[in-house]
């Protein structure tokens, strides 16, 4: 009965841990989940009264199906002021959140047979939406000792002549790493080299980075290139408006006409409200993210010091996002007090379920082993408590000789 397409979708990994922790909390267990992907703050109150305001303004109608011109125009404005890309009206397409520009996209452009590399740790959607557009996702593994980043000749080295698009994310889920300008010019200059090769930039957490370091545009850095990038963003992340669902993309005509077109048989445009809403959003004043940053900042830099005094835990400082990608390798091998062997990093997200009753996201699920996620996307104070109790846990932990001989 069902397709062949769908029948190539796993459902998400990230499922069996979120089922069991919700079962958990039914059962009045005092679960602390740290899988958010979204922040933990509100929308901001001008977004929400720009929305009610279209609402009382009769702003209820079907729209074109890939966005009001109003909206496209205040894309195209933050495009030109914050990355310095100029894309007219007509390379500008909207749609339900990037995940469903990404959709688009994908189903716009894959034909059986060709590949799509995808750094790996990944954002869960991409290789699946890639196999259900008919597409080979072809995965690069990257190690933590290179900060989990695809190096140049990695890259060059996955291309062949299906290659239709390479995906990059940065800063990146999960991993919350954010590649410098020289990563990514040494990238683009693999691109440069396969005039038949595309770019998805997915800079959706284009303003969750910290310290000194910086977003850039590969659009921006490449110039010669913008015609083979597909710059995909939202007000998901940056503006705290997950549920608002409005994701967008600049790139060349005929990709967004294409996407464009299959909106129009299918979902029709994104919510009118929404899309006046994130007018508001994109051109009213910036500032707060600033000062949401600060907090983020400020619970990463506690949640890594606090990780890595845990035994057999492992924990990289990323530049952004709001996840951090810890290594649980220390303590694969080990034993739990009930006499189990931790053998995955799935085997010990379950453990720190049920022991600690703190729910984090196995690596397994980013194609990235032996790791876990950690959303900072809470209050401090959760985070503490948190990671109070993974260190309890994991001393629990029966090391075997390998750790003990480690000294981890
Ligand atoms: N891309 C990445 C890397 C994400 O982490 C997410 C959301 O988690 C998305 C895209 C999709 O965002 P949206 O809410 O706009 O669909």
């Amino acid at each position: 009965m069902l397709s062949n397409a769908i029948q190539k979708v796993k459902p998400s990994p990230t499922l069996e841990i979120t089922a069991k922790a919700k079962a958990l909390k039914a059962a009045g267990k005092d679960v602390i989940g740290l899988g958010a992907g979204e922040p933990d703050f509100d929308t901001p109150d001008f977004v929400k009264a720009a929305a009610i305001k279209a609402i009382e303004e009769g702003k209820t109608k079907y729209t074109p199906a890939d966005g009001t011109p109003e909206i496209k125009k205040a894309i195209a404005a933050k495009f030109e002021r914050e990355n310095g890309l100029t894309y007219d009206l007509s390379e500008i397409s909207v749609a339900s959140g990037a995940k469903h520009i990404l959709f688009n996209a994908f189903f716009a452009t894959l034909n059986p047979g060709d590949e799509v590399v995808i750094p790996a740790p990944y954002w869960v959607s991409y290789p699946d939406q890639v196999a259900m557009c008919g597409g080979t996702p072809v995965i690069i593994e990257t190690t933590e000792s290179e900060g989990f980043k695809v190096t140049a000749q990695a890259l060059q080295s996955a291309i062949t002549p299906k290659t239709k698009w390479v995906i990059l994310n940065s800063p990146s889920n999960p991993t919350g790493v954010v590649y410098s300008k020289q990563e990514l010019l040494s990238l683009l200059d693999v691109i440069r080299q396969h005039p038949h090769v595309y770019v998805m930039s997915d800079d959706i957490y284009e303003h969750l980075v910290y310290g000194a370091a910086q977003f850039h545009a590969l659009a921006a850095l490449a110039p010669d290139l913008k015609d083979r990038i597909l710059t995909i963003n939202g007000v998901s992340k940056s503006h705290a408006m997950t549920g608002w669902r409005i994701g967008y993309a600049g790139g060349p005509q005929e990709i967004i006409r294409a996407m464009g077109k299959l909106s129009s048989q299918s979902t029709s445009n994104p919510c009118s409200i929404a899309q006046e809403a994130s007018v508001a959003a994109l051109n009213g004043d910036q500032s707060f993210i600033a000062e949401r940053n600060k907090v983020f900042q400020e619970r990463r830099d506690w949640v890594v010091d606090a990780l890595n005094i845990i035994p057999g835990i492992t924990c990289l400082k990323p530049d952004g996002a709001f996840y951090v990608y810890p290594s649980c390798a220390g303590l694969i091998g080990a034993h739990t007090p009930e006499g189990k062997i931790i053998e995955t990093d799935s085997d010990f997200a379950t453990y720190l379920l049920e022991s600690a009753e703190v729910a984090v996201v196995p690596g397994v699920a980013f194609g990235g082993s032996p790791n876990f996620r950690i959303s900072y996307a809470t209050s401090l104070e959760n985070l503490q408590e948190a990671c109070t109790r993974i260190h309890k846990a994991c001393e629990a932990l029966v090391l075997d000789a390998k750790l003990t001989s480690n000294g981890r």
